[in-house]
């Protein structure tokens, strides 16, 4: 089956307003390939700057997190309802930095993927193993363990409106990229995870692939059977090769 390609860009704590006019600048002016979606998620405060700049339909505006709670004495945080007010349709749920810097566990995630959907919002769900959990080749219990609480929260059937990135923590801002078959073989044991509950919700999913992902690796990673796109961090604030990585994408 064909699926959606997404190309996402987590800028993190990252960027300002000069950054959302020259990547918008240069990113809207590109003819994507059908079946090819980018979303970009600044930092909040950049939000509505970025959705006034983006003229493009294969661009999206998303958020790098977002809150369980629908409004309230909640400081920080940001609702979905905020959120839509701010014609953001996607928001970036569970990165590791949030789970290992905020404490975020997977049922307070599956709470905020269940928020999101509630509310026309796209979950990007990330997952990842770190590399000592690898090296114990952990890598397939402990993605089940993120995987299961969300399916038990929201239901199978509510994952043909999430999109899943995988992100070994060990490969997130490190330079170490997954391997092309390293990563074909972990996004294959996803899709087949959630075969097990779903055969058809598994084939149409579109499945990331993140960490370390840059111009010279992005082609050769997004052509492996089972990766349907990528989430990009450092390389995603560098203008020129994020509209490359962006160019070079054919969908599927
Ligand atoms: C990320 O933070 O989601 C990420 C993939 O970062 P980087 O591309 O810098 O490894």
């Amino acid at each position: 089956m064909s699926r959606q390609t997404i190309i996402a860009a987590n800028w993190k704590m990252n960027g300002n307003l000069a950054l959302v006019d020259t990547m918008t600048s240069k990113i809207n002016s590109i003819n994507f390939a059908e079946n090819v979606k980018v979303v970009i998620c600044p930092s909040s405060p950049y939000l509505v700057a970025l959705s006034s700049k983006v003229s493009n339909e294969a661009i999206n505006v998303g958020a790098q997190n977002i809150s369980e709670y629908a409004k309230g004495a909640y400081t920080g945080e940001i609702s979905a309802d905020m959120l839509n007010e701010m014609s953001v349709n996607y928001a970036i749920v569970g990165h590791s930095e949030r789970r290992s810097l905020f404490g975020e566990s997977s049922a307070q995630v599956a709470q905020k993927v269940k928020a999101a959907l509630a509310n026309g919002i796209t979950p990007l769900l990330c997952i990842g193993e770190s590399e000592a959990e690898r090296i114990a080749e952990q890598t397939e219990t402990v993605l089940s363990a993120q995987l299961q609480p969300v399916i038990d929260e929201i239901g199978i059937e509510s994952f043909k409106n999430v999109v899943i990135a995988y992100e070994p923590v060990w490969a997130i801002g490190t330079g170490k990229t997954a391997s092309p078959e390293m990563a074909q073989e972990t996004h294959k044991f996803i899709r087949e995870f959630i075969a097990q509950h779903n055969a058809e919700i598994a084939d149409g999913i579109s499945l990331l692939y993140g960490g370390s992902v840059n111009a010279a690796t992005s082609e050769e990673l997004f052509a492996q059977t089972d990766i349907d796109g990528g989430l990009i961090g450092g390389a995603s604030l560098k203008v020129d090769e994020f509209s490359q990585i962006c160019s070079t994408s054919k969908g599927s």
